[in-house]
Parts: C-alpha cells; sequence; structure tokens
C-alpha cells in the first residue's frame, strides 16, 4: 500500500483483502465472539489523491468498507459498513507533532473534520497505518444487527429475536430486583 513521492500528484484506490481485514480485526471481542458462526471478515476499498507541498504530502479521499461481527445482544453475525472521509497530512521524517503540539485544541482529535497526521521515511508514502487504523477506530464497541434487537434471554439463552421462548426474566436482573423493594 506504498505510493512513491516521485509519481505525484496521482489518484489510486487501494484494495483492502479479506486477509488484511481478517488480520486487523480477528483479536476484537465483537469479531470473538463469533466463533465457529465466523465467515469472511470484510473487505473495501480506499480511493485517495496525493499531492505535494514542499515536503508535506496531502492525501484526500475516502474509505469503503465492511466487517463482519456479532451482535452485542444476540451474538449473531452483522455487517458493520464503514464510509469516511480521509483527510491526512503526511510529514517527511517521521516528525509527527506530539500530542500538545502544533495542533492547539485537542478536541479536535474527535472530530470527524480533524485532519489525521502521520509521519513518511524516504520516498513513499505507506497508507497501510491509515487504513489500519481507520477501519479499526470504526468499529462499534457494542454493534447490534439491528436497533431493536432482543438479545437473548437470559434465563434459557434462546435468541429472542427468532421466538419468545416464554422464561419469566423479571427477577433475574439483581440491579432491578433492588429497585423493586424500594417503596415509594
Ligand atoms: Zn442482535
Ligand atoms: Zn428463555
Amino acid at each position: 500500500m506504498k505510493v512513491p513521492l516521485r509519481e505525484l500528484p496521482l489518484k489510486r484506490s487501494f484494495a483492502l483483502s479479506a486477509d488484511f481485514v481478517d488480520g486487523l480485526v480477528a483479536g476484537l471481542p465483537m469479531r470473538k465472539a463469533l466463533g465457529s458462526e465466523a465467515s469472511q471478515a470484510g473487505e473495501g476499498t480506499a480511493e485517495l489523491e496525493f499531492y505535494m507541498e514542499g515536503d508535506n504530502v496531502f492525501a484526500r479521499g475516502s474509505l469503503d468498507a465492511w466487517v463482519e461481527l456479532a451482535c452485542s445482544r444476540c451474538l449473531g453475525n452483522l455487517r458493520h459498513s464503514i464510509q469516511e472521509e480521509l483527510m491526512v497530512t503526511y510529514l517527511p521524517g517521521g516528525q509527527v507533532p506530539n500530542e500538545d503540539g502544533l495542533e492547539a485544541d485537542e478536541e479536535d482529535t474527535d472530530e470527524g473534520d480533524a485532519v489525521d497526521t502521520y509521519g513518511y521515511e524516504g520516498e513513499e508514502i505507506d497508507v497501510e497505518p491509515l487504513l489500519r487504523e481507520r477501519v479499526l477506530l470504526s468499529v462499534p464497541y457494542a454493534p447490534l444487527c439491528k436497533p431493536d434487537c432482543l438479545g437473548l434471554c437470559s434465563k434459557c439463552g434462546a435468541n429472542r429475536n427468532d421466538s419468545e421462548c416464554g422464561c419469566d426474566r423479571k427477577v433475574l436482573d439483581p440491579r432491578l430486583a433492588a429497585l423493586k423493594d424500594i417503596k415509594v
């Protein structure tokens, strides 16, 4: 996933292969939770336009990918899609400003419109660290197969999206059980 500086400016697309995505998400809890249910981890494409100004290289474009994860409620498979704008500055010699360096406002780094900064060494730009990071950051902490997923029955383990098992779950949650005893 490298771009030689001498070819700039240029526009290029990068394929995120199934193996690449698999390597990225293999260790994530919501991927591991799939166990033997796991199939292809995902794939994607990034389109980037590069140009130089002085020694700095600017890249803009988009990332379009998907990853297969387990639903955090019912543990069923889901396809999480990733669509992101990319806006990156590459500085020469790996000179990346530290946290309290150039960026005056640290709040910026959380915003979608913030410019990412990476370093580059030698005569080429490697976009792999950027794509790795973007895919990983876009994976939700608690993904859902659908917004109103009913999850698994806490008593018998049945998938409540498929059928209601009829278990009495009212007193199972100790926090709720405690609330029930409070006299108002
Ligand atoms: Zn679910
Ligand atoms: Zn049940």
